[in-house]
């Protein structure tokens, strides 16, 4: 069996999205997630100028030879744009063999440990008050796990907020946006907002909070101590994820579970956190941490520490991710939750999606394979269309993470 050819797609019915196709000499295709947010044309580039050449004529059944090719194989290897665009061929190879075997991702990584996994949404608002209407419309859709973002007073833009209060995506059009930052009254602020989140729905709603790597480590201890009585789910990033070391000093001072790594791409970004137990959920999605290959000894070499799985999922990923990453939480033991934000019903158009949404709860059906397929003559009627995330300054103009 050989690779026969490959291309890659990219449309934007409502956000960029690069998905990478893989022929076969055996009329089987595949396709792999690639879509890094604000950054896909490096990502193409990667693929089309580097990879695809020598793709073709390999078995695609040998998912870890060529894992190793692309990775090991590379001398300048690593970093967010080359790890995703292995990750799309990974990602895609497994597809192949799913349909080649005529049975789902699942299967092929241990069978079902549960037959649905549970999935958080975001809550957010401008306010407290808005921010505890969304909490509770999104508890009324039957999720059991919310993730919980607010405007802060006196800051102008906050993480995780859109500002028309509409579905929050982060990425515009253009150039990046700026927006601001004020440590210290997000500090004064977040232990007020979970206070009265857990006031108003009470005890049996799972509660997560994203910090997006503004913290210094002190401070995101003193957070971590202050959430303690709201007893979080997660606290994520609460530092910036390359200073490693900063996570001893939270465990040092709060027992409030720690999530980190949305932007990491090895197992080597994670080996001293999860040796450790610096944290207890890893971030890193199949689409930039190297596929279902590499994240497969992510998660085993976490769950001798008991740490969990918790992949990123917002709508900067494609369907083909998400569906993915269903089947791969559908199938390790040390599954922990997955984020999940419904995409716009336009990617519908484009994608044709095998899951299903319902309870709090996603579930994947028997489809060969990920399971989902790209309509290319949909996806024409979206053309790429630029668009970058923010950058950040605090409010004295000091550039600071975003
Ligand atoms: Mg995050």
């Amino acid at each position: 069996m050989k690779i026969t050819n490959a291309k890659v797609i990219v449309c934007s019915p409502g956000r960029n999205f690069v998905t990478l196709k893989i022929y076969t000499d055996q009329g089987v295709y595949g396709l792999g997630d690639a879509t890094l947010n604000g950054m896909e044309k490096a990502v193409v580039s990667y693929l089309e100028d580097y990879c695809i050449p020598s793709l073709i004529g390999k078995d695609p059944r040998n998912t870890e030879d060529i894992w190793q090719y692309f990775y090991r194989g590379v001398y300048w290897r690593r970093g967010a744009v080359s790890m995703t665009a292995v990750s799309a061929i990974d990602m895609a190879l497994w597809d192949i063999k799913g349909k080649m075997l005529n049975t789902p991702l699942y299967n092929l990584l241990g069978g079902k440990s549960r037959e649905k996994v549970m999935v958080y949404c975001h809550a957010n608002g401008k306010d407290l008050s808005e921010t505890m209407e969304k909490v509770g419309s999104e508890i009324n859709k039957g999720f059991k796990a919310v993730r919980v973002q607010s405007g802060v007073p006196g800051i102008e833009h906050t993480y995780g907020v859109s500002k028309d209060s509409k579905f929050y995506e982060p990425a515009h059009k253009g150039l990046p946006h700026e927006e601001s930052w004020e440590t210290s009254k997000y500090l004064n602020f977040v232990p007020t907002l979970f206070k009265k989140v857990r006031e108003l729905y009470g005890d049996n709603i799972h509660l997560l909070h994203d910090a997006h790597h503004r913290c210094s480590p002190i401070e995101a201890s003193r957070l971590a101590q202050e959430l303690e009585p709201y007893h979080l789910f997660w606290l994520e990033d609460p530092v910036s994820g390359e200073l490693q070391e900063g996570l001893r000093l939270i465990r040092q001072h709060s027992t409030t579970p720690i999530a980190i790594g949305e932007v990491f791409n090895s197992i080597y970004d994670y080996t001293t956190l999860i040796t450790e137990q610096l944290i207890d959920y890893i971030r890193m999605p199949l689409v930039h941490g190297g596929g279902i290959t590499h994240l497969l000894k992510v998660a085993a070499m976490a769950s001798v520490y008991q740490i969990n799985t918790g992949f990123h999922g917002a709508t900067d990923l494609s369907p083909v991710n998400l569906a993915a990453a269903i089947h791969f939480n559908t199938a390790v033991n040390n599954f922990g939750i997955q984020e999940y934000m419904p995409h716009q019903e336009i990617v519908n158009e484009v994608f044709k999606t095998n899951y299903r949404f319902d309870d709090g709860f996603l579930t994947i059906d028997d489809s060969p394979g990920i399971g989902v397929d790209i309509d290319e003559k949909a996806a024409l009627k979206f053309p790429y269309s630029m668009a970058r995330l923010p950058v950040n300054r605090k409010t004295d103009g000091t550039m600071f993470n975003w």
